[in-house]
């Protein structure tokens, strides 16, 4: 098929994510993708500064990705996990132990992000139920927050941009409070947790877990939030006794500076969610990881059996890359590559701060955001980015970046010279 025939299929049939058929916005077709670039059907070769929604850490096309997947695939590419285990499915769980608090320990394999965070879900109901406690069904997190897609993760996305309206007669009702003001401890005050601590006062005998991305909030307004806000969260749900399940599907993998982002809290969950990044974005492929006392609870109950169980559960190909990655990661000093990232995305983009247009700046490590007074024009600005010659996702206010760890300064200072560019 040539491109053009390409392109008409794709919009007389494709769904895209958050899509529509009679009033699209453009696409694009990418033919390759290589390093840090990819190339379009029409030749143009453009800088990606999405790591393709967070997960393509190491740039596209790697070779020592590309090896892994094919050593893999002569042995076999798939067989069940029920009943059967294999090396990759192994020593990827040796890899994530590696990096996870100690108490962690137990590996649930979902097929994406959306997944684990139901598993998530599913194991914190079990284990009430599992201690008697089966009106303990119930969730709390924070607004802004988004956690995917499917059902159980909506209900607690932010119910204004998961469109909570829309889905009512399916989506329960959980308990929101407001997003945390403080984005750096400095600007932290207790007070901003009466909100939570009320909540749990008046419904702790019906909330089973507390869910938050911790540090940065991803597709639901990219917000930093305190270290400290984090760790009072962690206390309350000690406090009252809820289950507090961290949501590092975007955070994990060194995006923020840290391998993981409750590293900077120094707090350990008792549930937590891994995705995107975690097969250096090959593969869609997460993990929901439990407290053994979680795994054991459940384990005793009457149903003595966890219940959930994909198709693809451990798929080894996914798993071997995702251990390839691991390993490319300490390979290339991903901590010293992400302060880099963070250094030349300040010098680029906090200088814009006091343009007209830009309501707000903000970097951490390689994510760089700007807010803006009033929602981009999708249709216009996309193509303009790509004509000069960056391709980047905004979205509602938001330009932001978080390209792959690989990336270099002159083509970081290319991202934020169009992103000013475009703000001017
Ligand atoms: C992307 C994302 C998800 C959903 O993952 P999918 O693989 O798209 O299902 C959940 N939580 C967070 C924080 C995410 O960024």
């Amino acid at each position: 098929m040539d491109k053009q025939d390409t392109l008409a299929f794709d919009k007389q049939h494709l769904w895209h994510p958050y899509s529509s058929f009679t009033n699209p916005t453009p696409v694009f077709d990418v033919v390759r993708a290589e390093g840090v670039y990819l190339e379009l059907g029409d030749g143009r070769k453009v800088i990606d500064g999405m790591s393709s929604w967070w997960c393509a850490i190491h740039g596209y096309n790697h070779p020592v990705l590309n090896e892994a997947i094919h050593q893999q695939l002569d042995k076999m590419a798939h067989v069940m996990f029920g009943g059967l285990t294999h090396q990759p499915a192994v020593e990827l769980g040796k890899r994530l132990i590696s990096i996870l608090p100690q108490n962690l320990n137990r590996i649930f394999y979902a097929d994406s992000g959306s997944v684990s965070v139901e598993v998530a879900m599913k194991m914190a109901i079990q284990y009430w139920y599992s201690k008697g406690l089966s009106n303990k069904n119930r969730f709390a997190t924070v607004r802004g927050g988004y956690h995917g897609d499917t059902t159980g993760p909506m209900s607690v996305c932010d119910p204004v941009n998961g469109m909570h309206h829309m889905f009512r007669s399916i989506l329960p009702e959980y308990y929101f409070v407001d997003r945390p003001v403080a984005a750096t401890d400095d600007y932290f005050d207790i007070s901003e947790m009466n909100q939570l601590r009320s909540v749990f006062e008046k419904h702790h005998a019906e909330i089973a877990a507390f869910i938050i991305e911790p540090i940065l909030q991803g597709a639901g307004g990219m917000r930093f939030m305190a270290p400290q806000y984090v760790l009072e969260c962690r206390k309350l749900c000690d406090e009252f006794d809820i289950l507090m399940i961290c949501d590092e599907i975007a955070t994990g993998f060194g995006r923020t500076g840290s391998m993981l982002a409750i590293d900077q809290v120094g707090i350990v969950p008792d549930l937590l969610c891994l995705g995107k990044a975690l097969t250096g974005g090959y593969m869609s492929f997460a993990a929901t990881i439990a407290s053994s006392e979680i795994a054991n609870i459940i384990s005793e109950s009457e149903a003595g059996t966890f219940m959930h169980g994909p198709t693809f559960m451990g798929n080894p190909l996914a798993c071997s890359v995702a251990c390839a990655s691991f390993d490319l990661l300490h390979a290339i000093d991903w901590r010293t590559n992400v302060i880099r990232i963070e250094t030349q995305l300040k010098k680029g983009l906090l200088p814009l701060k006091n343009e007209s247009k830009v309501a707000d700046v903000r970097v951490k490590g390689a994510v760089g955001v700007l807010e803006l007074k009033e929602n981009v024009d999708m249709k216009t600005l996309q193509p303009w980015l790509l004509g000069q010659g960056v391709w980047l996702r905004p979205f509602g206010k938001l330009l932001y970046t978080m390209p792959p760890y690989i990336i270099n300064n002159d083509e970081i200072d290319k991202i934020t010279k169009v992103i000013a560019q475009a703000v001017q």
